[in-house]
């Protein structure tokens, strides 16, 4: 790939098929959002756009930026300011949008940030659309409108409200049940961009609330990826209040894991798993999951005699096959979970009142009553950080003739499969990071899978370093 070829380090921007991701202060300038967005503008032939914005300090910055470059390409901008990715995605179905702009960076980092494309109801970029965006925004092809067919802005600051009209008029949500038990529940979102709608959502439930870190001003005092080590502060939150839950968002609320009631985080794997379990109760159909999610929703396709698909890892992967086979529900062990119902993207907020629903009906049982009930596998997730993708595509085709011997799927990355675990190593799409995540019958041999796997392609990354 030569996409990167204008900027000074390939390691702090990020092209990926849902939009750009950079480092802020060094490869994400304000010049470099005006074109993407004005070669987004142009895409689109300046049809109105649906943006918003999570926390971060240098939102403002981008949003300016951002909002140039549609004007001068004439689109009609909806402006609906801070709030989650699904809300903007959500608001731009129901205004029936050309296209939608988030300006995230998701899971990334404080420092970092970024724009996420989307064209009419959320719907990612097609391949073909992806490399016209491009080639629009490299070869200069702008069309910049004339002064008289400039574009216009309007704020719309009831998004977070008519999200949370949507999610409580979903079929499989009683109101007036989940208020009856009155639970407690504490909600952390990192600063981030669910610090304003997960908690006025589980108010509305009827549950007493208690907030953590939902100053949504983009410092994030712990990793904006809620994984269970960046979530020592919600653990010992939810044990001091004697909580019934907890709930941790990423930075953008497109995904949401859970802590018990005894304090122990869940890994991100329970929300999809829950979710789908309870769904299938209600909506028979077809599942859909990527292949590095796991071994619990085959679990539930077989209790609830559904079929489970598997994609490549990426939501867009996951949305294609859901269209295709128009399943119930899909998403991915990140804790992104996809509710058709009310659109086809990962719905952190939905997902939060999918569990209260699930708790309401569990006639009394706790969250970790629910979990016991559910066989479990030992998932381990780590991660190795690469100088540039460049290298972790090199490191990538060194892994697939180490392990030639064995048994691989290589639909996504390297998939060493064997009768009761498995490991897989992907490079990600938005960050200069090799992951590789593991699943088996114990935490023990999970982590051995993945140190094992890890060394290895050390010794790999060496050998293309020498
Ligand atoms: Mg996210």
């Amino acid at each position: 790939m030569n996409r990167k070829k204008k900027h000074t380090s390939a390691s702090d921007l990020i092209i990926s098929v849902s939009g750009v991701r950079g480092t802020v202060g060094s490869a994400l300038d304000p010049s470099l959002l005006t074109q993407f967005a004005s070669a987004f503008g142009t895409l689109i032939n300046g049809q109105t756009v649906v943006i918003g914005r999570d926390t971060r300090t240098s939102g403002p910055m981008a949003y300016h930026a951002v909002l140039a470059g549609l004007l001068a390409t004439g689109c009609r901008v909806i402006d609906v300011g801070v709030c989650p990715t699904p809300t903007v995605l959500l608001m731009s179905k129901s205004v029936n949008a050309g296209g939608s702009l988030v300006i995230t960076a998701s899971h990334n980092p404080k420092d970092w940030n970024g724009i996420e494309f989307a064209l009419e109801s959320g719907r990612l970029l097609a391949e073909e659309e992806r490399v016209r965006l491009l080639d629009i925004y490299e070869s200069g092809g702008v069309k910049f409108a004339a002064w008289d067919k400039q574009g216009t802005v309007e704020v719309i600051d009831t998004a977070i409200d008519r999200h949370i009209e949507s999610v409580l008029n979903c079929d499989w949500i009683v109101p007036d049940q989940i208020h009856h038990h009155a639970m407690k529940v504490v909600i952390d979102s990192g600063n981030g961009a669910g610090s304003v709608i997960t908690p006025r959502l589980l108010r509305k439930l009827g549950c007493e609330v208690v907030e953590l870190n939902c100053e949504p001003d983009g410092y994030f005092p712990r990793s904006a990826e809620p994984t269970p080590d960046a979530l020592d502060q919600l653990c010992s939150t939810v044990k001091a209040e004697r909580a019934d839950l907890g709930f941790a968002h990423d930075g953008d609320a497109d995904r949401l894991v859970l802590v018990t009631e005894k304090g122990t985080p869940l890994s991100s794997e329970y929300t999809f798993a829950l979710a789908a379990e309870f769904l299938l109760t209600k909506q028979k159909g077809d599942i859909v999951a990527t292949v590095s999610t796991s071994r619990m929703l085959d679990d539930v396709a077989d209790r609830q005699g559904v079929k489970l698909h598997r994609t490549p890892v990426g939501v867009g992967f996951v949305v294609e096959k859901m269209r295709e086979t128009g399943a119930t529900i899909g998403g991915e062990g990140t804790g992104g979970v996809i509710y058709p119902e009310l659109q086809y993207t990962t719905d952190g907020i939905a997902s939060v009142a999918t569990i209260m629903q699930l708790l309401a009906e569990s006639s009394g049982s706790t969250i970790s009553e629910v979990i016991a009930s559910v066989p479990s596998y030992a998932i381990c997730k780590e991660k190795l950080e690469v100088p540039s993708q460049q290298i972790a595509d090199a490191v990538l085709r060194l892994a697939v003739d180490t392990y030639s011997d064995e048994t691989l799927d290589l639909a996504d990355g390297v998939k060493r499969i064997w009768d009761d675990r498995w490991v897989n190593i992907r490079k990600s799409g938005t960050e200069p990071i090799i992951r590789v995540f593991s699943e088996a019958q114990t935490p023990e041999e999970a982590q051995d899978l993945c140190d094992s796997t890890l060394n290895t392609l050390r010794s790999l990354m060496e050998r293309i370093h020498n």
